[in-house]
């Protein structure tokens, strides 16, 4: 799934090519794409597309009146669209502009989760936010300061790896990003996040902004979405590889729907993680 920096600089992207352009009309292609009712997307019809924004992992298409807030999941996509075909393969929404290319957002697979939420431009979506699809959300990753970090930390016993993935905590981290970040701060994935001392918060708290910082710097050299497999990395999805820190290998604890990656010299000081707590076939 593109996370945080991914979206970033696909946001980017897309305020480049489509920023000024004149909406037409929007259409939802499948019934499940549109979340909301109101305001309505006629709203923005005839009126320029202002930015493209992001937050956690929802992108903010941003028209005067009205934002369409797009979540991709897992295999959605956001492109410029110039053959406008009838019935487009995975089309769940299509933005037409009275100029260039249509915007469309399409998603692999039978899993319809991606999908368009209609907001009106300018509502608090920050944490504490009563607004759909935001209500609940944690501070975006990249902006969370140190000290926020900590109280969140101390207020959460869990395993590491599960808070930085748990987007009611801090928004914007995915599986990827949580094994690349504990291993950049030489902390085991399994962790307790609320026993953390200071200084392996602080250490956290660095490597969650240097692995963002380098994931954003590759995705913006892009011209666009990186596939999961280029992403740059240390550990994620490298079980068997050597660790470019240490030259020990990389391991792996798996689950039905992720997998913990991780450097037993780096992070565990040698230890094997095993997981006794839960089976791979329930998790
Ligand atoms: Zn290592």
């Amino acid at each position: 799934m593109p996370e945080l920096p991914e979206i970033h600089a696909h946001a980017e992207r897309l305020a480049d090519d489509f920023g000024g352009q004149t909406l037409k009309t929007f259409r939802a292609l499948s019934f499940t794409a549109l979340k909301t009712f109101a305001p309505a997307p006629d709203d923005a019809f005839g009126t320029e597309l202002t930015t493209v924004g992001r937050r956690g992992k929802y992108l903010l298409l941003e028209f005067p009146s009205v934002t369409f807030t797009v979540h991709l999941m897992q295999g959605g996509r956001l492109k410029p669209d110039e053959k406008q075909s009838a019935k487009p393969r995975g089309g769940l929404a299509r933005w037409v502009f009275t100029e260039g290319p249509a915007l469309l957002l399409t998603e692999a697979g039978t899993e319809k989760k991606a999908g368009v939420w209609v907001i009106p431009t300018g509502v608090e979506i920050g944490p504490g936010t009563d607004v759909d699809p935001f209500v609940g959300l944690g501070p975006d990753a990249d902006a969370v300061t140190l000290a926020d970090l900590r109280v969140l930390l101390r207020a959460n016993s869990m395993r590491l790896h599960g808070f930085l993935r748990d987007q009611k905590l801090l928004a914007g981290l995915g599986r990827r990003l949580a094994n690349e970040i504990c291993h950049r701060a030489k902390l085991s994935p399994f962790a307790n996040a609320s026993k953390l001392t200071d200084e392996e918060s602080a250490a956290l708290h660095a490597a969650i902004g240097a692995c963002l910082d380098e994931s954003l710097a590759y995705e913006r050299s892009r011209t666009d979405m990186s596939s999961s497999k280029e992403r740059p990395g240390a550990v994620h999805h490298r079980e068997g590889e050597t660790c470019p820190v240490c030259g020990d290998t990389v391991r792996a604890v798996e689950y039905s729907r992720y997998t913990v990656n991780y450097c037993a010299t780096c992070q565990t000081s040698g230890k094997i993680l095993a997981d006794n707590t839960t089976s791979k076939f329930l998790k």
